[in-house]
């Protein structure tokens, strides 16, 4: 699909809570089309009350069903059906996506809805792979741990990819045997309805797969703070995973899984195969949906001989980017989420500039045929490690760029103060990839190629404070079991 009528929409807005959309309460948050800026539905807003329901309806739904408790290939079988429910929904779910995110309809037909249904698969695959251990003791005694379900897992979601974020918190958490409640982020909130609803008509039990809305103060942080809450899983910024960690541990010890913000370093040797292909490669990596990507790589490290032609091809690759709304054909820069967003990042390229930095392409609002809030792709040079536009996450399409010489000046430019998401290392010398490989303190290092293959066991999380734990892979469905330990006399 690569374009659909946004009057076209039906809108289900409320909470989904023990399989049964509620739309109740007495304050609610409008939400409106980054595309136009239109308001075009409103959420519900769950108070204290509304979170202890939504919460204790899945608690009881976790003692009371059999979900944790029924054959784990049984668990698997309904989260396939589950997955082939999204996938057979596409036509619904991708405009539901696009119309009210920052994905154009393509991307989402293409790669969300597909990807959310793989993401379903990967952990039904798991359901009944990891049951514990029995331990080598000595033989008057049996050994072992039994892995079981949290309850109910608290997950937090960002708006930047509505769907897939919201399904790689929840999916092993549901393939783990937990019930869990989603909070979508509040600019954000429709696409997770639809997917609790194909959870239910998938057969997933009522209660298991819940979800809430409303914003991050009140909402966001009395789920974290709900004292039946086991695990609380958290995509978005690093504020507020600091914020959801503090919470956590003042409500109970809560273990938490964060998956935060990035400055990820893109590093381009002089060796490296087919410049046009990097220079592509590289303006798509801070373009795509507009810079709005955990894993941007929105800092270009690149040695100094090839760095103009380098910047040239980049400038060539943003310059054939095509501002416009999500739903419409064509569209390859889509919208900034929110008015204050594109504020900001121009802020932080107007401040850079006042610094000291070469604006070399954008620097400005895109044109399209929408008044949403369009950012033109920007590359700034003659940056420092201080700048504004090198420390900060900006989260729009700001390219800044560094040149070095030896491959130790590549090192001590990509390390980042505080961020170790991911980085990308682009070489033909294989030692000196590696070299890289093991020196840059970042959760992914990707080799010749920037993102990920639809390889799910590869796990994607941050170092430093870019998070704790993983989403994706084993890791994450074994974050979302404990493991209970029992030795057995059995000499009497
Ligand atoms: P955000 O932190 O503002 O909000 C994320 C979610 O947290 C929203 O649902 C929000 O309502 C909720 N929230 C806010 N305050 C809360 C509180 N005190 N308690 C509980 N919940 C609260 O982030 P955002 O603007 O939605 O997303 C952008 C950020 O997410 C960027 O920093 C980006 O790098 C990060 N991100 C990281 C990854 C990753 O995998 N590491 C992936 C996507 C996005």
């Amino acid at each position: 699909m690569d374009r659909f009528d946004p009057a076209s929409i039906d809108i289900r807005s409320g909470h989904f809570i023990g399989g049964e959309l509620i739309d109740a309460g007495a304050s609610r948050i409008d939400v409106s089309r980054p595309s136009d800026g239109v308001t075009y539905a409103s959420v519900p807003l769950a108070d204290d009350a509304m979170i202890d329901y939504a919460v204790q309806n899945a608690w009881s739904a976790f003692k009371k069903s059999d979900w944790a408790r029924r054959a784990p290939r049984e668990r698997a079988r309904v989260l396939r059906k589950f997955a082939d429910l999204v996938a057979a929904d596409a036509l619904s779910l991708a405009p539901l996506e696009a119309l009210g995110s920052t994905r154009p309809v393509r991307d989402a037909s293409n790669w969300d809805v597909p990807f959310t249904a793989e993401s379903i698969r990967f952990y039904a695959e798991l359901a009944d792979k990891i049951g514990g251990d029995v331990a080598a003791t000595d033989h008057r005694h049996l050994g072992m741990t039994i892995a079981e379900p949290y309850g109910v897992i608290g997950a937090i979601a960002p708006w930047n990819f509505p769907l897939v974020m919201g399904i790689w918190k929840t999916a092993p958490a549901l393939a783990a045997g937990n019930a869990v409640v989603l909070k979508p982020s509040e600019m954000t909130p429709f696409s997770a309805l639809r997917l609790a609803e194909l959870a239910l008509d998938a057969g997933v039990p009522p209660g298991i797969f819940n979800v809430v809305q409303g914003d991050g103060s009140t909402t966001g942080d009395a789920l974290v703070r709900h004292p039946r809450i086991g695990k609380v899983t958290f995509t978005g910024s690093t504020r507020t995973g600091a914020a959801i960690m503090a919470a956590c541990a003042e409500t109970g010890t809560k273990p938490v899984t964060l998956e935060l913000g990035g400055k990820s370093p893109q590093i381009v040797f002089a060796d490296a195969p087919r410049i046009d292909e990097v220079a592509r490669r590289i303006a798509g990596s801070i373009a795509a949906n507009a810079g709005q990507v955990c894993v941007a790589g929105s800092r270009l490290l690149v040695q100094r001989a090839i760095a103009d032609e380098l910047i040239e091809r980049i400038v060539q690759a943003f310059s054939e980017l095509k501002a416009g709304p999500t739903w419409a054909a064509g569209t390859t820069l889509p919208p900034i989420i929110s008015e204050p967003q594109a504020q900001r990042i121009d802020a932080i390229v107007q401040r850079s500039i006042a610094s000291g930095a070469t604006l070399r392409c954008g620097g400005e609002r895109a044109d399209a045929a929408t008044p949403g809030a369009f950012y033109s792709p920007t590359l700034l040079s003659d940056v420092t490690q201080e700048s504004d536009a090198v420390r900060n996450e900006i989260f729009g399409p700001v390219l800044t760029v560094q040149s070095f010489d030896s491959e130790e000046e590549a090192l001590e430019l990509a390390a980042h103060p505080e961020y170790g998401l991911a980085a990308g290392v682009h070489t033909a010398d294989i030692g000196r990839a590696l070299r890289m490989v093991r020196g840059i303190e970042a959760g992914t290092v990707w080799v010749n190629r920037y993102g990920r293959t639809s390889d799910f066991v590869i796990p994607t999380g941050g170092y430093k404070r870019s998070g704790i734990g993983k989403d994706l892979g084993r890791q994450a469905y074994e974050a979302n079991l404990r493991f209970k330990s029992v030795l057995i006399d059995i000499e009497g």
